[in-house]
């Protein structure tokens, strides 16, 4: 078996597309040497030996021993220096590379292959005594945390020491024979901590260093990671081997990291960082500050690589569009500049805002990098949500705290937290929370999604915080300098304001500005390239998207936002209003037909000018509506107060009506006295809201000349029978009405396919039905027998023990859920193949279940208004 695939210096054995095998890093480390870019030399080890690794109780697979030395011995050659060479050493880097990039995950061991002698060649190699003690103490820094596991504190106290000794504040103000004293300390150190002397043999170094790559794949913080990305254990990591380029061997030298577009907002300029003299994490530590690439992007007093290294910086100007060209997506890059001479360390996809990849994605098409459906796969609709998320209201008064960089766009407010626990801890209570730290790293990944936002006081663009927070879409200020944080007390500060934890704060990662309390926000723009894009989905897409909605103002969203009907108006949701709970409660209550049929006459009026404003709003469009569905339970008056008032109402004495309460309470009321089990036993219910149905659709018709074609929709059917009698009801009910108001509109009846029975007996139900509609809430309670009232206890701890791969909830249940949804679909069809199919549950919002949808050829997917252009987007990639 091949494990070791070189790379640069004229051998490239691996390809971009070949990112299972070498990791993201190796793959296009390959990519880029064998496209002419200037790659230091080196070699990646597979992913396959690290899932050897773990299946042979951590060992190596017996020929991968030759097979890295043959690889550094074509690195030696390339470069010519040899590895533990004393006069001329070759130095490599030892780097971590999984398929998706983990990003902070596996720490990169620099400088491997010093030790007491080849630091003397180091010396005499580069005439710079201070850069090759500054290098090896970086080394043993490095590997020392990420090999042996001994403590950073343990190092930094170190120099803290020296600089206390010799009254320097700086690093780069050590000299050669200080670094040289670090070293030693260093190692007196480590031998101390770890009980051994710090490894001499550069292959004892390099075998340690490739172990710690591949034990850190099992590390919890990358095991979170994976986790909260969904990303397989299996999969494993590869680890890169190559030869050492310097940034920190003085003035012409220096290391950064790009994006060839900002990746905040998309624009079309070079975006990045860089750090003269200066190696590897510099740039993201946060120890200097970084200055900007381009001169176009630089304050006043900031030193762009434009005009300090205008050389290198017109190389990398030009790999920048090689690279783009190449990859036809926008690349994050990594650099190196070595006396003047550019290095490429690394690219990726870069991640970014979702109104960069918006942006990016639309931009690209029109510069005919990519195709329109191309630009419609790259937006991820999930990400997409965030864009449909408010603002600040620019009018909106506030209380100005303080400035940091805008990190990750999108407004937030919460309260302020100081700890990533805390804010997981509170996000679960249901709060929103704003996590506030100096900086964050990978251990605070869980705070990090659990918060509405990230406030971070130190660190630039790149920062963890930073990335992190792009990733996840969360809103970030980074780098807010101005508030100092004191995690003792819980309390932050700013020009004399202070903010205790508990209390509120809000952040706009789009302008990097911090408010004191709760600012209002307004609703996002959906024109340009948005609605750009939404026309290219709307090309390819098949799948109609509707909103489920009862008020007009949800509706109107829903209609903004590009829905094509409303596939639920769920009735019931029109009855928790405070000017009607009364009658609902009345008509409940009630223990006569002729009782209930007082109170129905209160409520339809109030029906009818539902319907009335909904079907305006959706002039045009179809408009389905759910006939009463709730457990009768939801609705039953229980404090004392309540029950007196219905007591009233209906002339009952008190007593009569704590009877009644008691009577109609159910022990389980999500499998008992609702739907169209209401329908039959009080006929009169129905019967009040048909009427207020084709009441209002003959009204607007008569106002408008554009009638609206109803679509009844009978909840909670198991068998045809019960379907025939209700439906028999609306079409008596739409006669009459029709005959009274002497006008006439087309209409249709269906039902909700909810119970497994109705969807095993879908073919005879679609006798009597003119659509279904997947109610897979109920579905998938039914179905699992699964409470979703309930299963909070539980489904967490199932979803993390890989029990449900994903909340049902959440995602529809493809194998089982799904197979009903597909059942019911052929054998309705079979029957009526015109029969329209729909979806209706929270899954027609989500994505993967949109997929699924498309595969099973419904007809309609519907959602909230919010998830409107997030299933439109889905439904288009769903059907590429
Ligand atoms: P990460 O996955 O955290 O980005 P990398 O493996 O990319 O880690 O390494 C981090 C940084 O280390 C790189 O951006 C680069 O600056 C530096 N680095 C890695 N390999 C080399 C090398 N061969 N020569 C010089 N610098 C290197
Ligand atoms: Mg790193
Ligand atoms: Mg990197």
């Amino acid at each position: 078996t091949q494990w070791v695939y070189s790379f640069g210096a004229g051998r490239n054995e691996g390809r971009a597309d070949m990112r299972n095998l070498l990791g993201g890093k190796g793959a296009n480390l390959a990519e880029m040497a064998s496209i002419g870019l200037p790659v230091p030399p080196g070699f990646t080890i597979t992913t396959e030996v690290c899932t050897w690794y773990y299946q042979n109780s951590e060992s190596y697979p017996a020929d991968l021993e030759d097979q890295v030395k043959a690889g550094l011995a074509r690195v030696e050659q390339a470069v010519g220096n040899k590895f533990g060479d004393h006069h001329k050493p070759l130095l490599v880097s030892v780097r971590s590379g999984a398929r998706a990039s983990m990003p902070g995950m596996m720490d990169t061991v620099l400088n491997l292959g010093l030790n007491d002698a080849t630091v003397e060649g180091l010396v005499a190699a580069s005439g710079d005594a201070r850069f090759a003690w500054d290098s090896y103490r970086r080394f043993i820094q490095m590997f020392g945390s990420v090999v042996l596991d001994v403590d950073h504190h343990r190092f930094e106290e170190i120099i803290e020491h020296i600089k206390l000794d010799t009254g320097k504040i700086d690093d780069t103000e050590l000299t050669a024979s200080e670094w040289h004293r670090v070293v030693d300390g260093y190692k007196e150190m480590v031998r101390e901590v770890t009980g051994k002397p710090f490894p001499q043999d550069p292959w004892d170094q390099l075998w340690g260093a490739i172990g710690a790559v591949f034990g850190s794949w099992m590390n919890q913080r990358a095991i979170t990671y994976r986790r909260l990305n969904d990303i397989p254990a299996e999969w494993g990591t590869a680890v890169n081997v190559q030869a050492m380029v310097f940034g920190n061997m003085g003035d012409d030298c220096a290391t950064g990291v790009c994006f060839t577009r900002d990746p905040s907002t998309g624009e079309n300029v070079f975006y990045g960082e860089y750090l003269v003299n200066a190696q590897g994490e510099d740039v993201v530590a946060g120890i200097r500050t970084p200055q900007p690439m381009s001169k176009e992007r630089a304050k006043p007093g900031e030193k762009p690589m434009e005009e300090v290294m205008p050389g290198a910086y017109a190389e990398l100007v030009k790999v920048r569009q090689t690279l783009e060209r190449h990859y036809a997506d926008m690349q994050d890059i990594e650099f190196t500049v070595q006396s003047n001479k550019l290095y490429m360390l690394q690219t990726r996809n870069g991640k970014r805002t979702a109104a960069a990849s918006l942006k990016i994605a639309v931009d690209m098409a029109q510069e005919g990098l990519i195709d329109h459906a191309e630009a419609v796969k790259r937006v991820n609709p999930a990400a997409l949500d965030q864009l449909l998320h408010p603002t600040l209201d620019p009018k909106a008064p506030r209380k100005h705290l303080s400035k940091g960089l805008p990190a990750s766009p999108g407004a937030a407010s919460g309260i302020v937290v100081f700890s990533a626990d805390e804010a997981e801890a509170r996000a679960q209570k249901g709060e929103s929370v704003i996590l506030v730290r100096i900086e964050t790293s990978p251990e605070d990944i869980h705070g990090m999604h659990a918060a509405k936002g990230i406030l971070t006081t130190r660190g630039g663009m790149t920062s963890h915080a930073a990335v992190v927070a792009r990733g996840m879409g969360r809103p970030c200020v980074a780098g807010c300098g101005g508030v100092s944080v004191d995690y003792n007390n819980q309390v932050l500060s700013s020009g004399g304001i202070q903010v205790r934890g508990g209390e509120i704060l809000t952040i706009d990662g789009g302008t990097g500005e911090v408010f004191v309390g709760s600012v209002a926000m307004v609703e996002p723009q959906l024109s340009g390239d948005f609605a750009t894009l939404m026309g290219w989905a709307d090309e390819v897409r098949r799948l109609k998207v509707r909103a489920n909605a009862e008020t007009p103002l949800d509706a109107e969203t829903a209609r903004k936002f590009g829905a094509e009907g409303i596939g639920l108006c769920r009735t019931e949701h029109m009855f928790f209003d405070p000017e009607r709970i009364g009658a609902v409660r009345q008509m409940i209550m009630a223990e006569t037909e002729s009782g209930r049929r007082v109170a129905l006459s209160r409520l339809l009026p109030f029906q009818r000018q539902d319907f009335v404003d909904l079907f305006r709003i959706m002039t045009g469009l179809p408009v389905t509506i759910r006939l009463l569905d709730p457990p009768l339970h939801e609705f039953l008056p229980h404090t004392d107060y309540e029950i007196a008032e219905v007591a009233k109402s209906l002339g009952a004495d008190v007593d009569a009506m704590h009877r009644r309460a008691q009577e109609l309470s159910e022990a389980n009321p999500m499998l008992g006295h609702r739907g169209c089990r209401l329908g039959i036993s009080f006929p009169e219910i129905y019967e009040m809201q048909a009427r207020a149905i084709f009441e209002a659709a003959c009204q607007i018709g008569k106002e408008t000349h554009k009638a609206p074609h109803p679509e009844i929709m009978i909840p909670l059917v198991a068998t045809k029978r019960e379907l025939e009698i209700t439906r028999a009801q609306v079409d008596r009910v739409a006669q009459e009405v029709f005959a009274e108001l002497d006008y006439h509109v087309e209409y249709s009846v269906g039902t909700m396919i909810e119970l497994p029975r109705a969807a095993l007996t879908a073919d005879a139900i679609a006798e009597t039905a003119d659509f279904f509609s997947f109610g897979t809430n109920d579905l998938t309670q039914t179905t699992f027998g699964l409470s979703r009232d309930d299963a909070g206890k539980f489904l967490p701890l199932y979803v993390e023990k890989g029990i449900f791969p994903k909340d049902p909830f959440v995602s529809i249940d493809p194998d089982g859920v799904g197979a009903l949804v597909k059942i019911a679909s052929e054998k309705g069809r079979r029957v009526k193949s015109g029969l329209k199919l729909g979806i209706c549950g929270e899954h027609g919002g989500d994505p993967s279940s949109i997929t699924f949808c498309e595969s099973v050829g419904l007809d309609y997917v519907s959602c909230s208004p919010y998830r409107v252009p997030v299933a439109r987007l889905a439904a288009a990639q769903a059907a590429l």
